[in-house]
């Protein structure tokens, strides 16, 4: 007997074949189950499918074709579970919410090795990982224990909460009130609750975050044995991938701790699932299937019978709306941890502004701020320096003629980088040595116009050249040496290890003053920063980007908690910025630290505008070779939306309410040569809004073969999109 077997393969977006695809078998094969397939002249690993393609949910996915020659599925995956069915449920759901084809979901979801071994390959992983956990546990309960500490009152009331209430939470506690703590004590009880529970938790930035690693493997280890804990994130390597993937799937992997990817481990017995700070604007993919794993968690608890806790100290808007009074309309329940706990931890940081407009002109730092560096660096204590842009100087300038460094590929300048004396293009990656003289009027004189870390770092030195550290002997004696000045962003850490040999100096106390990114604003725990400064963060507040706001208050925050954590440094610890605003609403909040009051002011700005989370967007982006194809397209498709709609049944109302807005030129207009459009699609109706767009993508695809949109290279939908 021959059965018809729906498989889905992993393809990407658009592709000719798949994603669902049908291959004969002897027998038939449960839904889940990972099987070998031929696809084309090579044979790759598909998914055995239950299709039921529900109404909406397999329009963007090619009909199941019955093509007259079907190949039989090459074999299973020996000694692989079946992937159950919440999970294949959760990638169906992705696929359709975010406007993408299950295939190219699939690509983000399945590890590539698990796609390319060959069978003889992936039967000697298994094998080597059964003889690695099997040592894992002999082993298992010899090692030191991190120990966990007292609760605090507001700690106990925040895990009685996450025990008896079903969530989703929102653990609203500032830097340092021991989130962290309350995931590991959830995590705790819930792994004893049930022998084979597993809890997956969230982080945007594993490689930053060694120390929440470091602190799960030291509690959960001694117990559950060594390879109870693992990780997924983008900086290891495939092998590594496979292996935690596996150790998920089949369960000796009990808390899997991973970045945005995480989200779709494979997790049989998933009961509880930590967003940490769930704001963050890396939990959206940026490329292939734009989907936001926090908003994925939130839905992926639901279909696994899960508990979900976001904690932020800066909650997104959307979280934070949708956790007020229930009585209002809240869905989550809010769990305040206003204080900050832990060994010696003081208040928050005392925030001053000075008001640069009152500063001697150009100054980069004003004297006040620089005193009060001199004095913290006096006694030993150190200083973090954020700057928002990397390089030495955004753009290079002639004055005589005008010339300035722009680049050929991109609507941006290139920046000049003073350590190799390139022009480097940050978008498209174009470089070239530095001109001698100006290339349009052949000037001597070229100069820099805005300052980058690597200028900032090389500035503050100066500025500091005549002080001398104090003594390791004798804090209150120098001992003579240069005040020492560390840089860390993107340059300075691109080398594998260089990140965490910067942070070891800094914690080493090596480094008096360090200058970053905002890649220093993220989960560091410098214990001896007393002083935190950032020198020109008003570009925000002139943002296009209505979400520009939002993303500099949580980062000013999580600046703030980078000082003031050791308390025996006897210091009030200070946040320092310098604007040219400083009445600004935003300061005044943040100087409080009270971010519920900037939220409110916030949120009624969007209520009245009409933005999320008071209304929901999609956005399309067309590339093309010219600016008027990609706009075309656009146009194109959206007059032929409502034309094609308008005569369907029942379609008046999704007609009228959902929103297009004009084609425009994105913010960065032109990367590599590339035209880039975009269009906003908006709602106050979810569901009208999935529902229209769901409908449009056929549209869509038709209309590239338009006459006036020849030269479009791709168009995507981008559905609750981070940056318009
Ligand atoms: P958050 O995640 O909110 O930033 P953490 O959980 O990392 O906070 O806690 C901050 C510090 O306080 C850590 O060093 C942690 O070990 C410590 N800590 C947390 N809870 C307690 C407690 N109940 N008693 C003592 N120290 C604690
Ligand atoms: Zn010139
Ligand atoms: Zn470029």
């Amino acid at each position: 007997m021959v059965v018809h077997i729906p498989v889905l393969v992993p393809t990407p977006a658009h592709a000719a074949i798949g994603p669902l695809l049908t291959y004969t078998a002897a027998d038939p094969l449960p839904p889940g189950s990972l099987v070998r397939v031929p696809l084309g002249s090579r044979e790759t690993v598909g998914i055995v499918w239950n299709v039921q393609p529900s109404p909406e949910g397999a329009n963007a996915d090619s009909p199941l074709l019955g093509t007259p020659a079907l190949r039989p599925i090459a074999g299973l995956l020996e000694g692989v579970a079946p992937l159950c069915p919440a999970w294949c449920q959760l990638l169906a759901f992705a696929a359709q919410y975010y406007q993408r084809s299950m295939g190219e979901v699939a690509i983000a979801a399945l590890p590539l090795q698990l796609r390319d071994l060959t069978t003889q390959q992936l039967a000697r992983r298994l094998a080597a990982n059964a003889k690695q956990i099997a040592k894992g546990s002999a082993q298992s309960g010899t090692q030191t224990d991190g120990a966990a500490p007292a609760l605090t009152p507001e700690q106990i009331t925040a895990l009685a909460r996450i025990q008896t209430g079903s969530g989703p939470f929102l653990l609203f506690g500032a830097t340092g009130s021991g989130k962290t703590e309350v995931y590991l004590q959830a995590a705790m009880r819930v792994l004893s609750e049930e022998p084979h529970a597993q809890v997956l938790v969230m982080v945007p930035e594993i490689n930053l975050t060694p120390q929440l690693e470091a602190r799960f493997r030291a509690r959960f280890e001694p117990q559950y044995g060594p390879s109870s804990v693992v990780s997924m994130h983008s900086g290891m390597s495939n092998p590594q991938r496979l292996r935690s993937w596996l150790a998920a799937h089949q369960g000796p992997a009990r808390i899997v701790l991973g970045t945005r990817m995480a989200v779709f481990a494979s997790m049989p017995r998933l009961r509880l699932i930590v967003v940490d700070e769930e704001h963050d604007p890396s939990y959206k993919s940026s490329e292939g299937a734009r989907y936001s794993a926090r908003d994925l968690a939130l839905y992926r608890g639901r279909l696994d019978g899960a508990k979900v806790i976001l904690g932020s100290a800066t909650p997104s808007l959307e979280t934070w709306y949708h956790s007020r009074e229930a009585a209002q309309g809240g869905r989550y329940e809010r769990l305040l941890m206003p204080s900050r706990v832990g060994q010696g931890a003081m208040a928050l940081p005392l925030l001053r502004r000075v008001d640069m407009t009152h500063q001697p002109k150009g100054a980069v730092f004003s004297p006040p701020l620089l005193e009060a560096m001199r004095q913290r660096i006096g006694r030993g204590e150190q200083c973090l320096v954020f700057i928002n842009r990397r390089g030495y100087a955004p753009v290079l300038r002639c004055d005589a003629c005008g010339w300035k460094s722009a680049c050929s590929h991109c609507s941006a300048f290139r920046v000049f980088h003073k350590i190799d004396r390139t022009l480097r293009c940050h978008h498209c990656g174009f470089t070239d040595k530095v001109p001698k003289a100006c290339p349009e009027c052949g000037n001597l004189d070229i100069g820099t116009q805005g300052r980058g870390t690597e200028q900032v770092e090389e500035h503050i030195a100066e500025l500091l050249a005549d002080l001398r550290r104090p003594g390791s002997q004798s804090p209150q004696y120098p001992d003579g040496e240069p005040v020492r000045v560390a840089r860390i962003d993107a340059d300075s850490t691109r080398l594998k290890g260089a990140l965490q040999a910067h942070m070891a100096a800094v914690h080493g106390g090596e480094v008096d003053v360090l200058v970053g990114t905002q890649m220093i604003a993220k989960g560091h725990d410098f214990r001896r920063v007393t002083l935190v400064a950032a020198i020109n963060p008003d570009g925000a507040l002139y943002s296009v980007d209505y979400r520009a706001p939002e993303r500099l208050f949580s980062l000013l925050m999580q600046a703030a908690g980078r000082a003031g954590r050791d308390a025996s440094l006897g210091a009030q610890s200070e946040v320092w910025i310098q604007t040219h605003q400083p009445a600004h609403p935003l300061y005044a909040a943040l100087k409080q630290y009270d971010y519920p009051a900037f939220a409110e002011s916030q949120l009624q700005e969007r209520q009245q505008a009409g933005m999320p989370p008071f209304s929901f967007q999609a956005l399309v982006r067309a590339e093309a070779r010219t600016q008027e194809a990609a706009q075309a397209f656009l146009v194109a498709a959206s007059a032929a939306a409502r034309s094609e709609m308008a005569a369907w049944d029942g379609w008046t109302e999704i007609l009228q309410a959902v929103f297009l807005y004009s084609a425009v030129p994105m913010g960065m207009q032109r990367v590599a040569n590339v035209e880039r459009a975009q269009m906003l699609v908006e709602s106050a109706n979810r569901g009208a809004l999935q529902k229209f767009l769901a409908a449009w993508q056929p549209i869509l695809h038709s209309s590239r073969k338009l006459p006036a949109c020849k030269g479009l290279i791709r168009w995507a939908i981008d559905v609750d999109p981070v940056l318009v």
